[in-house]
């Protein structure tokens, strides 16, 4: 086991009173070596991806050149230098890549470039959680800006008032969580069968969800000759099954380094009871290193008790959770982002496709019901190259 220890909540010193909070350490989930939260960072041994094209050498429509240019687009990631070009050649393609990467993007200008330049081309894009539905909107609106199309986001947690307007309107564009789109279906609100592009976006969440059923509902629906992007932060078992049924002779992308976590200090707090549970995360926060963090709880009782006690401790906090409207979820995002907040208090299914690229800690107030899980909470700091802290909280 490497040596580094991240000892900054050994040392900090401060004045708090006697407040409790917090709940204890009782978990349901797989029990987890605590020996597995604790590793190095090593960062060096990343090597800098050299991109073989530039955005300006991909042939697709002007519009979308502009679009990508005005976004200060210029250089291709990874993920994108490899799929757009593949794309574009009609395949199926599979990316394993983390969100960070630039895998919207990757999937978003060849889908793009198919919809503004055939009138018959139809893309329906799927995302395990609203945000992360928002946060492609956004970038797919970007991209085809003036592309003679329209689109329709389709979440939950909003009215159906905008949703069946814009579905009213033909879109040649949906994108959306499998609920709301099954249930689109359902009322006869949303056909599909001319829909003939689909990305399934991090198809592991999705499963992990439970929305296996949903997804093979949908896919069903759609045009049987269809050209299929599927996104993935992990390609395990029944991600490749899932892909094997819905796919045609699919290319592969991989971006992931190996190692889970290469760029992200690994540690543990070790804790006896509530109160020095509380305190400790207390130190850990007033470390000057501490400049971003999302810290995951269990329910979405804790969560909002939690966040509560940490604002009643002088904390820019926020929680995040599914008990939470749409509209109180993007605020606490927005804030989030904007650093208004800095410490946002989070249940796993809410913080799933936060794409907030500065975030330096992930604090695990209570363990996570999976190492899988563990992975993904993790993968939320050290962005973009950057090397990021994951602490969790163990039970002496
Ligand atoms: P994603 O992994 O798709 O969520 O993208 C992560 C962030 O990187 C987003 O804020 C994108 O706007 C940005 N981004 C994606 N691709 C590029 C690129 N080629 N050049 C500059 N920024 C990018």
């Amino acid at each position: 086991m490497p040596g580094y220890k991240y000892s900054v909540y050994n040392s900090a010193k401060r004045n708090t009173g006697n407040r409790r909070s917090g709940g204890g350490n009782k978990r349901r989930g797989e029990y987890i070596n605590p020996e597995r939260f604790i590793k190095a960072a090593t960062p060096m041994e990343e090597t800098l991806y050299e991109s073989k094209h530039k955005f300006a050498d991909f042939a697709v429509a002007t519009i979308i050149h502009d679009n990508l240019t005005a976004k200060g687009y210029e250089t291709p990631s990874a993920i994108q230098d490899q799929t757009i070009a593949l794309g574009l050649e009609g395949n199926d393609v599979i990316g394993i890549a983390d969100t960070g990467t630039g895998k919207t993007a990757a999937f978003a200008v060849p889908i793009i470039n198919q919809i503004v330049t055939s009138q018959n081309s139809r893309a329906l894009i799927v995302a395990p959680t609203r945000e992360l539905a928002q946060q492609i909107e956004d970038e797919c609106r970007s991209i085809g800006k003036g592309g003679g199309f329209t689109g329709a986001l389709l979440i939950g947690g909003t009215g159906m008032g905008t949703q069946l307007r814009d579905l009213k309107n033909k879109p040649r564009l949906v994108i959306g969580t499998p609920g709301r789109i099954k249930d689109h279906m359902e009322r006869g609100t949303l056909k599909l069968d001319l829909f003939n592009l689909v990305v399934l976006d991090e198809v592991d969440r999705m499963l992990d969800m439970g929305f296996v059923n949903d997804v093979s509902f949908i896919l069903d629906s759609m045009a049987p000759i269809r050209q299929s992007f599927f996104f993935s932060a992990t390609m395990d078992p029944r991600v490749q099954g899932l892909i094997r049924t819905f796919s045609k002779d699919p290319k592969t992308v991989s971006v992931k380094s190996g190692e889970t976590g290469a760029n992200i200090h690994q540690d543990v707090v070790r804790f006896s009871g509530t109160h020095e549970k509380m305190e400790k995360l207390h130190d850990l926060l007033i470390s000057n290193e501490v400049a971003k963090v999302i810290v995951f709880d269990e329910t979405q009782r804790n969560v909002e008790k939690l966040s509560n006690e940490l604002i009643t401790r002088g904390f820019k906090a926020d929680a995040i959770h599914g008990g939470k409207s749409q509209g109180q979820r993007q605020r606490a995002l927005d804030n989030f982002k904007g650093n208004r907040t800095n410490v946002l208090v989070a249940t796993d299914v809410a913080a799933r496709g936060i794409d907030v690229s500065d975030i330096t800690h992930v604090i695990n107030y209570s363990q996570p019901q999976s190492y899988q899980d563990y992975v993904h909470r993790i993968g939320r700091a050290g962005r973009a190259g950057n090397v990021g802290y994951a602490i969790t909280f163990v039970s002496k």
